[in-house]
């Protein structure tokens, strides 16, 4: 069983799916068993969604920019 520590730093790992399929199933397992970071996945994969539709360098993205986005998503 994953950690919620390993979890967090697989977080870009899971998103890109770049995972080995013994890793893909633990993560799965903790995530069926773990709120906090089945949340935590889901705010990531929003956040690489929102990145990928902007038309910016990610690493000059504002991170006021992707909140924004991301309450609008919600609404
Ligand atoms: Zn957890």
């Amino acid at each position: 069983m994953l950690t919620c520590r390993e979890m967090s730093e697989l977080g870009s790992d899971i998103i890109e799916g770049d995972l080995r399929l013994s890793t893909r199933w633990a993560v799965f397992m903790h995530l069926r068993a773990c709120p906090l970071c089945k949340m935590y996945v889901k705010q990531l994969k929003l956040t690489s969604e929102v990145l990928q539709q902007l038309p910016l360098n990610t690493t000059a993205v504002d991170s006021a920019a992707i909140l924004k986005k991301l309450q609008e998503r919600d609404n």
